[in-house]
């Protein structure tokens, strides 16, 4: 069989269109619009394309950005007192550091400076722990894009088997947790796991986050599996993920191409969540 493929793009661009026309309510009320701050140190060129993304998208949605593009050498307490300064600006309501961060400074630290109702990503203790309790919070963007894609399709998680290939803290463990949240029963694979492909052929969702271009291969895969690549890999000089795009669609019902799939949903949580931090913020006015 081909697999349908999931066009991404397509839906985040029908996200932008929901996110915006309610910023434009609020301008119309004559509110200020959401207010992102972005902060990013030092010169890494990945980092920068993906903070130039977010900015365009920002501007089309309505959100105004700050940003903040400090040298490598900024010391962790100088970072700190920044963050600190935006947790209490009330024109902010999101605050994104764009990782990694240079190797003197304590991310961990630096990412719970944030205040949890401006965490957008997600990813301070606080909210993760929400996660895991299931409480209302902010979910790590990339996990709730591939939620997103999923209901979009309209795929049937109750019951079950995802199987999901990577355990990191920003993109596995946390799309391990909603899945199961929904119903899915789990099985969560890293670079420990022995004999990965008999365990990736019992996925009816297959999410692979791991960072390897081409990994899962036609073999790995079963027929009409829903197929979820993450990964984002520069191979001369093009974008691909972590899934044999062209064998793997024969086999698959759904699969999700790179580029062009769980990236551009990616951003589109990340304006989707500044703006709840945005209406949460109005509530308390
Ligand atoms: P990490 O490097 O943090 O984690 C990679 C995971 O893959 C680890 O759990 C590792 O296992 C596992 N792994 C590595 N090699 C193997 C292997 N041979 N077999 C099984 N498991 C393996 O990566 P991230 O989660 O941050 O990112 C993964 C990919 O997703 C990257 O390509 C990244 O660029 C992309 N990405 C894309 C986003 C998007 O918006 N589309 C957003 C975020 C990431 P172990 O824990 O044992 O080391």
């Amino acid at each position: 069989m081909t697999a349908k493929l999931i066009d991404g793009k397509m839906i985040a661009e029908k996200i932008y269109d929901q996110i915006k026309s309610e910023i434009y309510k609020f301008k119309v009320k004559g509110l200020r619009p959401p207010g992102l701050a972005v902060v990013i140190v030092g010169d890494n060129p990945a980092s920068q394309i993906y903070v130039r993304n977010k900015k365009k998208i920002c501007k089309m949605v309505g959100i105004e950005v700050r940003d903040f593009v400090l040298n490598a050498d900024i010391s962790e307490e100088d970072l700190v007192k920044l963050i600190r300064e935006l947790n209490s600006d009330s024109a902010i309501n999101g605050i994104l550091v764009q990782l990694p961060l240079p190797e003197h400074i304590n991310s961990e630290r630096i990412i719970d400076t944030i205040i949890s109702s401006k965490d957008v990503d997600g990813f301070n203790t606080i909210n993760y722990g929400k996660l895991l309790f299931g409480k209302p919070t902010f979910i790590p963007c990339t996990p709730l894009g591939i939620m997103e894609i999923l209901k979009y399709e309209g795929v049937d998680i109750k019951g079950k088997h995802a199987v999901i290939v990577g355990r990191s803290n920003i993109v596995g463990k946390p799309t391990a947790i909603l899945l199961m949240s929904q119903h899915a029963t789990i099985t969560i694979c890293h670079s420990r796991t022995v004999d990965l492909p008999s365990i990736t052929r019992q996925a009816q969702i297959l999410v692979v986050a791991i960072g390897k271009a081409g990994f899962i291969t036609y073999d790995m895969v079963s027929d009409g599996a829903v197929v979820i690549d993450v990964g984002m890999n520069r191979v001369e000089g093009k974008l691909v993920g972590d899934v044999d795009f062209e064998a793997v669609k024969e086999k698959a019902g759904l699969i999700t191409p790179v580029p062009g799939g769980v990236g551009p949903m990616t951003i589109a949580m990340l304006m989707r969540n500044t703006l709840q931090a945005y209406r949460e913020s109005k509530m308390g006015e």
